[in-house]
């Protein structure tokens, strides 16, 4: 099966929205093992969204159109798909009660009148929403009052969502889902292999003939700052084989990456592997930070339950704070920087002493723009591990701006404490 999706707005195409429900929708075709060859922006334009849908329909099988399903003049969705397969708009008294119910529910009901007060509200462009398009399957919107739609025609499934993420989601996941697994001819089963301390080009080229060679299961990655991710998707009759196809590839992969693999399962992120290692372990975290400036304990407390193990952190950021809060000799820094592996040892070994934590994880670097030179250029950053005694640093050099070199930092902060 292929899918193409269409998203409609011209706010998209503006780029005052991101277009958050192509990115959740691939995920989901991914997963279900569909095959995603296009995806489109379009304007809210009839004869250019005309246009779009034609060309989809000759190249896929499903076609997934998200907005414009609104009571507005510029929601022409569904509107536009009628002309295209040539099939009227009638009312579907279903969705005109389920409106009306819903207006009830925002306005309190008056007694002494018939109508519910407030219902004068409901405008006429409201009954718009009620319309369907003649033969398709109207599905209930739970979280607004646009429904969507399934036009089967001929052999081509279009599917029609509303463009609030808030209502898409909840209505893909409760009964376009169910509708599109029974599509499917095989069960399909995708497992994560998310690695850190490798950066994406080296860990690609490492598996670069599993990628190539393999058909079912197939392997794809996927970049996040700092971090790759592998998702193996497997195709088969029974879940247990899908289970069993996967198996070896993760095996293999873990024989190739060792220690870099922090998770294989998909919802455990970077923060939350550090956490339930540390539980684990019965061990006190605390966080000392300069360039990163308190976003990697952010990420930490991200994490439900982190309080569990997470102390305290420090922002210090100037020199004044290193030495006031953490203890770090002034010579020190006069000698080294601010930047050096001797800073972020002191900063480390400080952290432990001014609050007795088990661990102590402290970063320093230059995030630039600015204040890079050549021995100590934009993207050097120390980071300093302090466990037991033991005091390990680790020189970085990262590439990007300076959201990335932050970014990037938190990653390989968190990458030291898990090992
Ligand atoms: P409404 O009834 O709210 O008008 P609609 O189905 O007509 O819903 P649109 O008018 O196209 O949808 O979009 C409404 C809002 O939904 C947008 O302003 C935007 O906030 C959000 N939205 C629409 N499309 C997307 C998208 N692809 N990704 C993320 N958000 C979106
Ligand atoms: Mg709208």
């Amino acid at each position: 099966m292929t899918v193409e999706l269409i998203s409609i707005g011209t706010e998209l195409l503006l780029g005052n929205i991101i277009n958050t429900n192509a990115t959740y929708l691939s995920i989901q075709c991914a997963k279900l093992g569909f095959t995603l060859y296009h995806q489109i922006t379009v304007g809210d334009n009839e004869v250019r969204l005309s246009d779009v849908i034609k060309t989809a329909q000759d190249r896929s099988d499903i076609i997934i159109l998200t907005g414009g399903l609104g009571p507005t003049s510029d929601d022409i969705t569904k509107e536009t798909l009628a002309k295209v397969v040539g099939r009227e708009l009638v009312m579907d008294e279903h969705s005109k009660e389920r409106i009306l119910s819903y207006y009830k529910q925002l306005y309190a009901y008056d007694t002494n009148k018939v109508l519910p007060k407030g219902l004068e509200l409901i405008t006429e462009n409201n009954w718009k929403q009620a319309l369907k398009i003649r033969d398709s399957i109207v599905i209930d919107n739970d979280n607004g009052t646009a429904p969507g739609y399934i036009v089967e025609d001929k052999n081509k499934i279009f599917i029609l969502l509303p463009g609030p993420p808030g209502e898409m989601i909840p209505m893909f996941e409760n009964h376009i889902l169910p509708y599109l697994k029974k599509l499917q001819d095989k069960v399909f089963l995708s497992k994560m292999v998310k690695i850190c301390g490798i950066g994406e080009s080296k860990a690609e080229t490492m598996i670069m003939d599993l990628i190539k060679s393999q058909t079912n299961p197939t392997i794809a990655p996927y970049a996040k700052s700092g971090e790759v991710h592998f998702r193996i998707t497997a195709g088969a009759d029974k879940e247990e084989e899908a289970e069993a196809l996967i198996k070896p590839i993760i095996k293999e992969l873990k024989a190739r990456f060792g220690n870099n693999i922090y998770t294989t399962r998909e919802d455990i992120t970077l923060e939350k592997a550090v956490i339930d290692l540390l539980i684990n372990y019965k061990l006190t975290l605390a966080t000392a930070e300069s360039c990163t400036g308190g976003l990697l304990s952010g990420r930490i407390v991200n994490v439900a339950g982190a309080s569990q193990v997470f102390t305290e952190g420090f922002i210090t950021y100037s020199n004044q704070a290193k030495i006031k809060y953490l203890n770090v000799n002034p010579d020190t820094l006069n000698t080294y920087g601010a930047v050096s592996e001797e800073t972020a040892k002191e900063m480390a070994l400080g952290l432990i002493k001014t609050t007795g934590c088990d661990v102590a994880v402290a970063v320093t670097g230059i995030a630039g723009p600015d204040g890079g030179t050549k021995e100590k250029p934009v993207g050097l950053v120390y980071i300093s591990c302090s466990i037991k005694g033991k005091t390990f640093v680790k020189r970085c050099n990262f590439k990007g701006n300076r959201a990335k070199i932050r970014e990037q930092s938190v990653v390989a902060a968190l990458d030291l404490v898990r090992r």
